[in-house]
């Protein structure tokens, strides 16, 4: 049997998409092989956002071919879309598959090889505590550092029933969270007239039974609105937590960014969501390093990032994408001035990861259990916060209620006080 491993770089959506082609691969009767051992063909499913993923995409084909002269090296994914001409001209790789042509890969390395193959339904996963599910691809908003608009294209909302099958049947095969992923989720619907997420959500709350949890990947800041805001607060099954990227606290550098808001409209969301969702807890992506930047802008993304009750805080760097407006533009923060604020950002966040688990403590939870980790048990709750369980007798994939008795930096210490359903009083 012909050997494939899947070797996946960047978001979600990547992740997705090469769990989507591993099941197509197996369907057409090829053997998917972990990464770790040697394959007939080898799929790089690459990313651009920064140079830095550019870099370890490349090095990553290199060390393919160096390592299995024999495997055909297939390259997809973001760089094989933006940077398709320099990656066919790399020795190394047999094959370029933009994103546009993803869905049909194990059919073109078929067709390349010469063999026969065609797809069948896909089986269902077994025994995974969570699921991941495609929404939407691609993105129209061009924010000036970005390069996802020209890798994923215009935006497409896969069709809303199935959506509603593909998470009925992770739920149907024991996934008790689904996430809801996709390039510019708040999208959703643009291109179907009469839909958009919350009309979505409203569908699978209804149509998918049981016991599981949907979670949003991340939500853009115009686009929480009064729909999700009243469904998350009417329905337990929508995980209370919402990553909404900020990017930057100054408003002059959010224009320059042509993110379409302001560090007002920012604040008073936020707020807003702790009033109306009692516990929630909201993630956010901040950028330092943005050309222009000053210590004064940096100022005033620190400030307003204190001053708002957040679980937690994604920190990057810019990287000048080709491309994107932005690239072009000098006037760049010093490395050493980068790392800095970095640094300061990261500390804050986990000063405001600290408080959040902190202020949990005496509260019930419902906790996912994920794994062992040693003699405990580790889970996630709804909230997005990492909970070590001493009890015994548990499973992975049990949602379980657990009163929080203990912090710690990272993560709450609970006990379990109910094994099936939800027991407020715990
Ligand atoms: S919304 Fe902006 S940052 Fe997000 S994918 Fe689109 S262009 Fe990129």
């Amino acid at each position: 049997m012909t050997t494939v491993a899947l070797y996946t770089l960047g978001c979600k959506v990547n992740q997705v998409e090469s769990g989507k082609m591993a099941a197509d691969f197996a369907a057409r009767g090829f053997q998917v092989v972990d990464p770790s051992e040697p394959a007939d063909i080898c799929v790089v499913n690459t990313c651009t956002v920064t140079h830095v993923s550019d870099r370890k995409s490349r090095a990553l084909l290199r060390r393919l071919r160096r390592r299995h002269p024999q495997a055909v090296v297939v390259a997809t994914g973001c760089l094989a879309t933006v940077g398709q001409a320099s990656l066919r001209e790399m020795a190394e790789v047999d094959m370029v598959v933009p994103n546009a042509d993803k869905e049909r890969l194990a059919e073109l390395v078929a067709g390349r090889l010469g063999i026969a193959s065609r797809a069948a339904p896909a089986a269902r996963p077994a025994g995974r505590t969570r699921g991941f599910v495609k929404v939407q691809d691609g993105c129209e908003s061009h924010c000036a550092y970005c390069i996802v608009p020209l890798a994923r294209g215009r935006v497409r909302s896969a069709p809303p029933l199935e959506v509603v099958e593909e998470v009925r049947a992770l739920v149907g095969a024991g996934c008790r969270e689904v996430v809801l992923t996709g390039i510019h989720i708040g999208t959703y619907g643009a291109d179907l007239p009469g839909w958009d997420l919350v009309r979505l959500l409203e569908l699978l709350l209804e149509r998918v039974q049981g016991d599981y949890r949907l979670r949003l990947g991340s939500l853009e800041p115009l686009e929480v609105g009064e729909g999700v805001v009243g469904l998350m607060s009417a329905d337990a099954r929508l995980c209370r937590h919402l990553h909404i990227p900020l990017q930057s606290g100054s408003d002059r550098v959010l224009r320059r960014m042509n993110r379409r808001y302001d560090r007002a409209f920012y604040r008073g969301l936020v707020e807003g969501l702790a009033c109306s969702i009692p516990g929630i807890a909201v993630t956010a992506d901040v950028m330092v390093g943005f050309p222009g930047e000053t210590e004064r802008d940096f100022a005033d993304t620190f400030e307003l990032l204190r001053a708002l009750p957040l679980l937690d805080l994604h920190v990057f760097r810019f990287s000048p994408r080709p491309g994107t407006a932005a690239a072009e533009w000098g006037d760049l923060p010093g490395p050493a001035e980068c790392a800095r604020r970095s640094r300061q950002l990261l500390e804050l966040a986990a000063d405001k990861k600290a408080d959040f688990i902190r202020a949990s403590v005496g509260g019930v939870e419902r906790v996912l259990v994920e794994e062992r980790v040693g003699e405990r048990w580790e889970g996630l709750t709804d909230t997005y916060v990492r909970v070590v369980l001493d009890d015994d007798g548990l499973e992975a994939g049990q949602l379980v209620t657990v009163r929080i008795v203990g912090a710690a930096q990272e993560a709450a210490q609970g006990k379990v006080v109910c094994r099936d359903g939800w027991s407020a009083g715990g």
